[in-house]
């Protein structure tokens, strides 16, 4: 997390830079972290995924800068579609139908600046942004991706990786704010969860949103006890790498050639 007004500015995080900074140079691609605002278990703070979707985007920045290709990391947005947590305290939600218009007019905004590309970087899963995607490429040239950062390392390394507050988001956090962590782990909760009563959805072929106060006693889902900052530093490294090597596939992407015979 930036030290806010001791640290220097990250490179490329849009909202630590001068003007000046900004008006010179290519910025081929764009980072918008879409994060949420809802508990996370009894030991992550509220903000988890914003604070984790803002951490990945300045460090693939970062790396994306050191290895030749322009990319900024704008402000993360700070609350998700949290439609069934509404129950759980302080849970800030915004609709789905809220979320495309906040992109389109981000998307505008973005067009007079040179960006061909922009991802998405989510960091909740209650954000699914794809049905943005596919209403609004049509409208714009910039090539428009998804990447759920979570998913873009190998997820091996943890006992049980976890969904909600388990193991990995407690590791990641734990790695870049390990000050927001409750410290006394006997007040964790495990994370366990209540099996739907539904044959169809254990089994996967059926869908319907999770009523987050039936699912879980402890808001978790996943046991984060086995967490620990140094596999997490080794999950987002390795993460911020490849989503930096996407980036740099994307700044010279030719938006008519995408699928192509090799
Ligand atoms: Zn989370």
């Amino acid at each position: 997390m930036s030290d806010h007004g001791n640290a220097a500015p990250r490179p490329g995080v849009l909202a630590e830079q001068t003007w000046p900074a900004m008006r010179e140079g290519a910025w081929p691609v764009a980072l918008l972290p879409f994060g949420a605002t809802e508990p996370h278990n009894t030991h992550l703070p509220y903000g988890t995924d914003t604070m984790l979707g803002a951490e990945v985007a300045a460090r693939v920045a970062a790396h994306a800068i050191a290895n030749g290709t322009g990319v900024v990391a704008l402000p993360p947005i700070p609350f998700g579609v949290n439609t069934t947590q509404l129950d759980l305290r302080f849970t800030i939600n915004i609709m789905p139908s809220t979320q495309l218009l906040v992109l389109r007019d981000v998307i505008r905004s973005l067009e007079p600046n040179g960006v061909r590309a922009l991802v998405l970087l989510n960091a909740h899963g209650g954000n699914e942004l794809r049905a943005l995607v596919r209403e609004l490429q049509p409208s714009t040239s910039i090539i428009l991706s998804i990447v759920n950062w979570w998913q873009a390392a190998d997820a091996s390394v943890f006992r049980e990786p976890g969904d909600h507050a388990g193991e990995l988001e407690t590791a990641a956090i734990m790695h870049i704010a390990p000050g927001l962590v409750d410290a006394d782990r006997s007040r964790w909760g495990n994370g366990q969860v209540n099996p739907s009563i539904f044959d169809g959805t254990r089994a996967g072929w059926a869908w319907l949103p999770r009523r987050w106060t039936q699912l879980t006693a402890d808001t978790g889902v996943g046991d984060p006890r086995s967490a620990t900052p140094e596999v997490g530093a080794q999950f987002m490294a390795q993460a911020v790498e490849r989503i930096s090597g996407f980036c740099a596939q994307l700044a010279v992407a030719d938006a008519d050639a995408l699928w192509r015979s090799e």
